[in-house]
């Protein structure tokens, strides 16, 4: 695991993106992080990034989880990324690597089910409790065959396991919004110099109806009253 190629993709001159010029984390954490980012790039997907080693392991969900145990989710592996990258919610100019508006979807801390996780990663099995606000309970990667053998990343399936947090509920579309700021891909390019219109080809169909109409979406009900 190493953030060099992190670091080779990206020029810092020109992305609001933080660099991995400070290593590793050194902390010893007592708890891991994992991070969901929802991307608006060439195409929308779901960055989900678990804290291991120091780095964030990083997947790119195009349909973003699901809380069916019966929906299997495609999860191409990206390169690790800095613990530092997991609060980045902003734009990455258009023309840098991964260009379009980043919004930090969902956030918390995830625990390995297995005792030996390194084991499990590289057997491509790996299996863990989340605990966000909007994906909790059980989950497993698992790394599947085909698929990415040139282009050097490998694909994953992305599964929610069968316990009481298993839900039919379309969680991608009916909580659309920044865990952070409870902001829209709009609102995020909006206010950071983005592509507005492309960001909201990213946010649901009926919120774009809704704006439209002149509502604005309701912000996070997560401050205290
Ligand atoms: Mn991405």
């Amino acid at each position: 695991m190493s953030l060099e190629k992190y670091q080779q993709k990206r020029r810092f001159q020109g992305t609001p993106e933080p660099p991995a010029e400070d290593g590793r984390a050194k902390r010893k954490p007592s708890s891991l992080i994992f991070v969901v980012q929802k991307h608006r790039a060439t195409q929308l997907h779901y960055d989900f990034r678990l804290e291991w080693n120091g780095v964030l392991l990083s997947w790119a969900v195009p349909k973003g989880p699901s809380l069916d145990p019966a929906v299997k989710r495609l999860a191409m592996q990206v390169e690790d990324h800095p613990v530092e990258y997991a609060t980045f919610e902003g734009v990455i100019p258009a023309g840098e690597y991964g260009g379009g508006t980043v919004m930090v979807w969902d956030k918390g801390t995830w625990e390995p089910e297995q005792p030996d996780p390194d084991e499990a990663f590289k057997k491509g099995d790996l299996k863990f409790t989340l605990r966000g606000k909007k994906l909790t309970g059980s989950w497993v990667l698992v790394r599947t065959r085909g698929f990415g053998g040139s282009s050097g990343r490998s694909s994953w399936l992305l599964i929610k396991h069968r316990d009481r947090y298993a839900s039919r509920k379309d969680i991608a579309q009916q909580e659309p919004f920044s865990i952070v700021t409870g902001r829209s891909l709009e609102q995020i390019a909006r206010a950071e110099g983005g592509d507005v219109e492309k960001a909201a080809t990213g946010d649901p169909v009926l919120m774009e109806k809704r704006e439209k109409a002149g509502r604005r979406p309701a912000k996070s009900s997560r401050r205290s009253p």
